[in-house]
Parts: structure tokens; sequence; C-alpha cells
């Protein structure tokens, strides 16, 4: 088991953190920190109640940048590991406690939504504001975020921006990096730094881009301001057809997107996994989808052009109201995360993604690549009941591939990830990799993917290393996250 980083015993650390904030934000009861030790990539154990991971000291609420100042401070000089949290919809292992005693500080609090400015059009909010607390709050005024993953229901700002987070419409309003204006995070020396808002600058290198993506790895985001856009659904128009094969339906997506348009969705699905979306009408073909969103003689004009290219394949149409329908559930709350844990529980059966990206030349080969190395190699092939991919965000030079596996868990829960997950996910890793592509689009790397972190980023690796030296010399900030646990501090 990994050794605290501390030489501060674990009830020092809480009667110090006690001494710091208000005793009431400090929590130390064993159940809240068993499920603070853990995120969405031990789930199958952690529904069955185990929790053999380091259990964190204490988890810390802030609500003030000043208590995240503080109590950075405080870790940085004594040592202690800190993983920052707000929305725990994280799916990657970042939020796991990789060692023993650390501290989790928790942004949730952190709610307030400080300014919405329909001039200028962005809004000022805390780490801790759920993605849909602002969507509802800007669509009372005409406005939307533009953004939205299927976490929308729980994840916060403060997550949202420090995983790179990507939503289903991001073909028009792009990812969340492309929405943030400036934004205030606080470094493990404390110190507090505000990026300000302006609508571009070339006074030297973005760094924004330091703090956006860092996983909690460098540094705590307190405050995020972001674009926002005029909401316009009465002019959406939805597109689904059925096409043979998946070389069809990238080429279809293809052109589209390097034409010039920007339809808000653009997707194709392998038809096994279309199967679990779209089962009344798939036909055993593959599916695409798009929607065209914004103002009207846009929208028409992106719908001709996609009938136009569609209509230079064989093809299906799939009525536009099925579409429209299945996006009106597709989003994830508490209760179908609930939902989810009971069929794991009754069934022993889990299903679960890696998504990476890849040059439009490279897209079907990589698609083909993984599913025969995974048919062919898995041991535990026989358990698959569904392996599929689709891709959902679509840019100038390429795509993602977001594969989708659901298995039967033939083993006691504690040993699922090893004999399950981890193949799995390092077989698409490894794929998306040899074809030059990343081995993560919008998950984040997490504790799960970091192995691999060096390759990912060649002869460039040597910058992400000299921010982590610079930004977090003692090594205190999620330790395992992005940097692989050896290195580092
Ligand atoms: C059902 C489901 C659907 C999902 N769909 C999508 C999707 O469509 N698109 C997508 O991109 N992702 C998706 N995700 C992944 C996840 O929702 C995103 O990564 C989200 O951005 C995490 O936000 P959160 O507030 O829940 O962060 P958390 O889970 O609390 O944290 C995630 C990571 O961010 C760090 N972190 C959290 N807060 C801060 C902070 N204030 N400062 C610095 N670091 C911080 C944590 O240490 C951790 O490493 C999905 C997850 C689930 C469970």
């Amino acid at each position: 088991m990994a050794q605290s980083l501390s030489k501060l015993t674990r009830d020092d650390i809480v009667a110090r953190l006690a001494d710091l904030l208000s005793a009431g934000q400090i929590v130390t009861d064993e159940e809240q920190l068993k499920l603070a030790s853990v995120d969405r990539f031990k789930k199958y154990q952690s529904v069955h109640g185990i929790f053999d991971g380091p259990l964190p000291a204490a988890i810390v609420n802030a609500r003030s940048t000043e208590d995240v100042s503080k109590v950075l401070a405080f870790a940085d000089e004594h040592r202690i590991n800190v993983v920052a949290r707000t929305g725990r919809t994280g799916t990657e292992g970042g939020l796991e406690t990789a060692v023993e005693d650390t501290v989790v500080l928790d942004g949730s609090g952190l709610d307030g939504i400080l300014s919405v400015d329909a001039e200028n059009m962005q809004a000022t909010v805390q780490c801790g504001v759920p993605l849909q607390v602002l969507e509802d709050r800007l669509r009372e005024r005409g406005l939307t975020t533009g953004h939205s993953p299927q976490s929308k229901p729980l994840a916060q700002y403060g997550g949202l921006v420090s995983t790179r987070s990507i939503g289903q419409f991001s073909t028009l309003y792009g990812a969340i990096e492309d929405m943030v204006v400036g934004l205030e995070a606080v470094f493990p020396d404390g110190s507090v730094t505000r990026i300000k808002n302006v609508p571009r600058r070339a006074a030297g290198p973005d760094i924004r881009h330091i703090v956006i993506g860092n996983e909690g790895a460098l540094c705590y985001i307190t405050e995020v301001t972001v674009r926002i856009f005029k909401y316009q659904p009465e002019n959406n128009e939805f597109h689904g057809f059925l096409v043979d094969d998946m070389t069809t339906g990238i080429k279809v997506i293809r052109e589209v997107v390097t034409n010039g348009f920007k339809p808000s969705v653009v997707r194709v699905y392998s038809p096994e996994d279309a199967r679990q979306h779209f089962a009344h009408f798939y036909k055993d073909k593959v599916v695409v989808v798009f929607v065209a969103e914004g103002p009207k003689g846009l929208v028409r004009a992106t719908s001709e052009e996609i009938e136009r290219v569609a209509g230079q394949y064989p093809h299906e149409k799939v009525d536009p109201a099925l579409i429209e329908n299945w996006f009106d559930h597709l989003n994830w709350g508490v209760d179908k995360i609930e939902a989810e844990k009971q069929v794991m529980l009754a069934k022993a059966e889990l299903g679960y993604t890696t998504e990476v990206s890849v040059d439009w030349s490279r897209t079907v080969e990589l698609y083909e690549n993984v599913i025969r190395r995974i048919r062919a190699e898995f041991p535990a092939a026989d358990d698959l009941v569904m392996l599929g991919a689709h891709s959902s965000h679509s840019y100038q030079t390429g795509t993602n591939l977001y594969f989708v596996y659901d298995y039967k868990i033939n083993c006691e829960p504690r040993e699922e990830i090893e004999k399950y997950h981890i193949p799995l996910n390092a077989i698409i890793v490894e794929e998306a990799l040899k074809a030059g592509g990343s081995m993560v689009h919008h998950h984040g790397i997490g504790k799960y993917r970091a192995p691999w972190t060096t390759r990912e980023h060649g002869s460039a690796y040597a910058i992400l290393a000299k921010l982590k030296e610079t930004f977090d010399p003692n090594g205190i900030m999620n330790k395992g996250t992005i940097f692989p646990m050896d290195t580092h501090a």
C-alpha cells in the first residue's frame, strides 16, 4: 500500500485542519472517507462495499478561495497529498486517493453564479456550480452554455474545466477549452492566480491551458468565466441515416465537417453500439446522426448540406422525431447512476468506455484494429456482451472514437478491474497511439491511463514534467494522476 507523503500523523492532520477552518468543514466519517477514496473506475468493487485502497485522512469542504489557499499551503508545507473534487463524476481514477492520509478538498460548496453578462456574452461561476444549474439560469434568459456532456446534471465547473470535458454540441460550440474566457486558480503554495477575461490576446503563450486539463495535479480551480450563447431551440433540425458500414458513416461526417459546416451534433454509431441506443430502428446498420442548431438561415443551409452529402451514398432516412426523442433522454442524473448500480448487482454485468482521437485517414483502421484485437487477444472475450464504438466529436483534421464494452463478470468483485477493464482499456490505448492518435479524447488521464502519459506526449513530455516540477515541486497535488506514481516527487 502506498505510504503517506507526510510525516504528520493522521490525527495531527485532522486537528491542524480544524484549527485552520471551522470544525464543521472537516469530515472524518469512515463511510464518507471510503466513498471519497474512489471514483467510477472502481464502481463494481465499490457497489459491493469493497474499498481496499488508502483511505483519506479527511474531506475538507471549502467555502471560499481563501479556504482553498489555506488548505493547500498547509498541505504543501507538510507534504500531504491533496485530491480536488467537485461533482464526483470523474471516470478515470482521478478522484482515487492513491496514498495514505490524503486530504480530499471538496469545492462543491463554492456554488455561486457570480455574474451573467449578456452584453459581453460571458458568465462567471465558482467551481462548485453544477453545469445544469448555470444552464437552467441561462435558459430563463434565452441563453445557453452550449456545453452538454452526458454528466451535465451532476458535473461541476471545477471538474469540467480540469478534465477538458466536452459536450454533445461540440462541433458548433467547441469543448470546454474553447469556452473558458478566464479563471481563478490556487497553486500548492497557496498563491491565488487570476487569468483575466479578454476576447483574445497575443500576450505570450495562452496560460489558461496550464490550468485547463490539469486534473488537480497542478492547481485548484476556484472560479471560471465561460462564453455563453443565444439559445434558439425552435430552429433545431434533426437528421438520422442508416448506412451500410463505418467507412460510409465516417465519410459522410468528414465531408460535412470539412466542407465548413458546423452542425452542433455529428455522430456515427457502429451497429453493435447502435443496438443499445436505437434498437427499434437501427436494422443492424451503422447510424449517422446530425443536429443543426443556431440562426434559422444557417440551420437550413447546414441541413441542406447534410442531406446532399448523405444522398451520395446508399442510405435509409430515420424519422427526425426519433432522433430528437433520443437526445431528450441521453443525459445521466443520480437516478440513472443508481439504476446502473442495481443492474450491476442483479446481473453481474458492467459497461465501460475508452475514448480516443485520431486523424480522418486512420479512423476506420483504428476502429477495425481494436475490434479485431479484442476479439482475438482478450482472454475473457467470451464474457463480452457488447463491443462497439461511436464517433461523437469531429474536427477539421479528424474525429474521436468512443469504444463501448459491456461484459459479464465471472470473477470476484475486486478482480473485475484487472480481469476486464485494464486489458480492454490497454488494447484501445495502444492501438490509438500506434495509429498516431491520442489515447484520451475527453475523460482525462486520471490514474488509469497515466502509465502511457510519456508515450502520449513523446518529446513534449518534458514540457509537462517541467510544469509539474515548477507548480507542484513537492508533489502534493493528486499523486498518480496524469503523472505515473513513481515520477515527480
Ligand atoms: C454518466 C457519465 C457521463 C459522462 N459524460 C461525459 C461527457 O459527455 N463528456 C465528458 O467530457 N465527460 C463525461 N463524463 C466524465 C465527467 O463527467 C467529466 O470528466 C466531468 O468534467 C467531471 O466533472 P466533476 O465536477 O464531476 O469532477 P470530479 O469527478 O469531482 O473530478 C474529476 C477530476 O477533476 C479534478 N478536479 C475536480 N474539481 C477540481 C478543481 N476545482 N480544481 C482542480 N481539479 C479539480 C479531480 O481531482 C479529478 O481528477 C461522464 C461521466 C459520467 C459518470
